[in-house]
């Protein structure tokens, strides 16, 4: 479809939403059917239909008076470079005693997406247990370790002792790949811990086929050089340990309950061997301004954060192609584009400007929102708090909400005074191994030096609501069953959308810009 056709159709749609009510949710749904339905085939990064979202929002934007802070109008536009595994031209080999065993690929273990894999890779193996460097912790997997010039296997997490915002800081690309530099390691393997991973190995192997990207601007980029990284599945992990005198039960048990991992140098070493096809594109971050009027204050910014981008067509489950992302993250764009309306329409005014930032690129690696972190369309100093939602799932009454960040900076305070007036809970995150802080837009902004936060409709340990939201993050996380068929629940998204409204309402209007917290380990970005 041609980019005039697109325009066309998105002002259709936009006017045809108009009149209905938000209380109820039926809006924040209907943009969310706009979204995610099969003709937007997933808003891949860099696709035509990415495109298309991204006109819509921008076009909704407008129709509620927003004013464009992008680069060309609502849009700016971010530079990546792409690429795809040939697998038929790969292979994974475990060399012992001189002899080959070839792996199976997307069975045994597959090239994984994080790193734009070298042509060839031979080298020797060490396990070194998380592969991970916390120096306040004075915690350093590669200490008296000789790694230099060998590929390393590790399992993901770190030991109890480490807080969990640092250990998750740490396990992050940009950080750790530092510290693997450093070390002289060229490769990586990891062993997906079934404990901890969100979905099952078939699923986790499924997704090597889409494409990787990284920036165009290699100084975006996470720093070193590795040459590899691959993913182990851990029901066929035995062999790489195999002559070691240690299993991964043994280890898996070790990393799940938190405790310290051994060191030692493998018997097999690694040749592997890998074919990809590049291409370059161009995807669109959606940035839009609503005016604040305090005279002193109008010329900061509250942003409000969600990705638009989703996987894709992918390889089929069930004879269905199409990630449509509904949840992921339609859901939290549909809940910026309520709010924007809900605002216009009840003509709320605020005293510092609020800022929506649409980013591209999540799914690849938080790149859109690093982008707009390095090149912000407004100064960085201006802004004040990031607010971001991503697939906060409402699939049952909003009572609690679960919040990321919550004991990081002000933003937490000025969160549980608004929930409260609404009658909502709030709590922790109940389950920092999942890394879910760092995972998402916000810490983007966090690096930047930006308080931020993002909540999701939240469960008691124990409750039903924690066995639905498991169940969804088994079968439909990342699957193209996250589609419009599946049931959602309406009211809860009005609330959280109200609650979020609220929220941003408040710290703009707060006299005092938010603060991290004298003890958050992410204040020191902010300096
Ligand atoms: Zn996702």
């Amino acid at each position: 479809m041609t980019r005039r056709a697109v325009i066309v159709l998105a002002i259709f749609v936009g006017s045809a939403l108009v009149a209905a009510p938000p209380s109820d949710g039926k809006r924040w749904w209907s943009y969310i059917e706009f979204l995610a339905n099969d003709q937007m085939k997933g808003r891949d990064t860099g696709s035509p239909e990415h495109l298309k979202a991204a006109q819509y929002v921008a076009e909704q934007f407008r129709n509620d008076g927003l004013t464009a802070a992008g680069i060309q109008g609502f849009i700016q536009p971010v530079k990546f470079k792409a690429w795809k595994i040939v697998e038929p031209q790969c292979s994974i080999e475990l060399i012992r005693g001189g002899k080959p065993e070839r792996l199976t690929l997307g069975e045994d273990a597959f090239i994984s997406r994080g790193v734009e894999p070298a042509e060839s890779v031979e080298a020797p193996l060490v396990f070194a247990g998380y592969g991970l460097t916390v120096p306040e912790m004075k915690y350093d997997d590669f200490a008296g370790l000789d790694v230099r010039g060998k590929v390393i296997v590790m399992l993901g997490g770190g030991p109890s002792n480490i807080p969990g915002p640092l250990k998750a800081h740490y396990q992050n690309g940009l950080e750790r790949r530092r510290f693997l530099a450093r070390a002289g390691v060229i490769g990586t393997v990891t062993i997906q811990n079934p404990n901890t991973a969100d979905v099952p190995w078939s699923r986790t192997a499924l997704a090597r086929f889409q494409e990787s990207m990284e920036l165009a601007d290699p100084a975006l980029n996470p720093p070193g050089s590795l040459k590899m990284t691959i993913t182990v599945n851990p029901a066929h992990a035995a062999q790489w340990l195999d002559g070691s005198g240690h299993t991964v039960e043994e280890l898996l048990a070790l990393a799940t309950a938190g405790k310290p991992l051994p060191h030692f140098p493998l018997v097999p070493s690694l040749r592997a061997h890998a074919k990809i096809q590049t291409r370059e594109l161009v995807s669109q971050n959606i940035v839009a301004a609503r005016p604040g009027t305090d005279p002193a204050l109008k010329s900061q910014y509250v942003v409000l954060s969600a990705h638009i981008d989703h996987v894709g067509v992918g390889e089929p489950i069930n004879g269905d192609r199409i990630y449509n992302g509904a949840m992921d993250n339609a859901s939290g764009v549909a809940t910026m584009l309520d709010i924007a309306r809900t605002l216009h329409d009840e003509k709320i005014q605020t005293k510092r400007a609020l800022l929506f930032v649409i980013v591209t690129g999540e799914e690849k690696g938080l790149l859109g929102s690093r982008y707009f972190a390095a090149h912000p369309t407004v100064p960085t100093k201006s802004m004040v708090a990031d607010l971001n939602a991503d697939m906060f799932l409402p699939l049952y009454p909003l009572h609690i909400v679960t919040v990321y960040g919550l004991k990081e900076s002000d933003l937490g305070d000025t969160l549980r005074k608004v929930a409260q007036s609404l009658d909502v809970e709030v709590q922790d995150d109940p389950a920092p191994q999942r890394n879910v802080f760092i995972r998402s837009d916000q810490y983007s902004f966090i690096r930047v030096g930006v308080p931020s936060l993002m909540m999701d409709d939240g469960f008691k340990k124990g409750s039903k609501e924690e066995a639905i939201e498991k169940e969804w993050l088994k079968t439909r996380y990342h699957a193209p069953s996250d589609d419009l068929k599946q049931p959602v629940d309406l009211q809860a998204a009005a609330q959280y959308n109200r609650l979020l409204m609220k929220l941003a309402e408040t710290v703009a209007d707060d006299p005092a810009p938010p603060e991290w917290k004298p003890d958050s380990f992410f204040r020191r970005f902010a300096n």
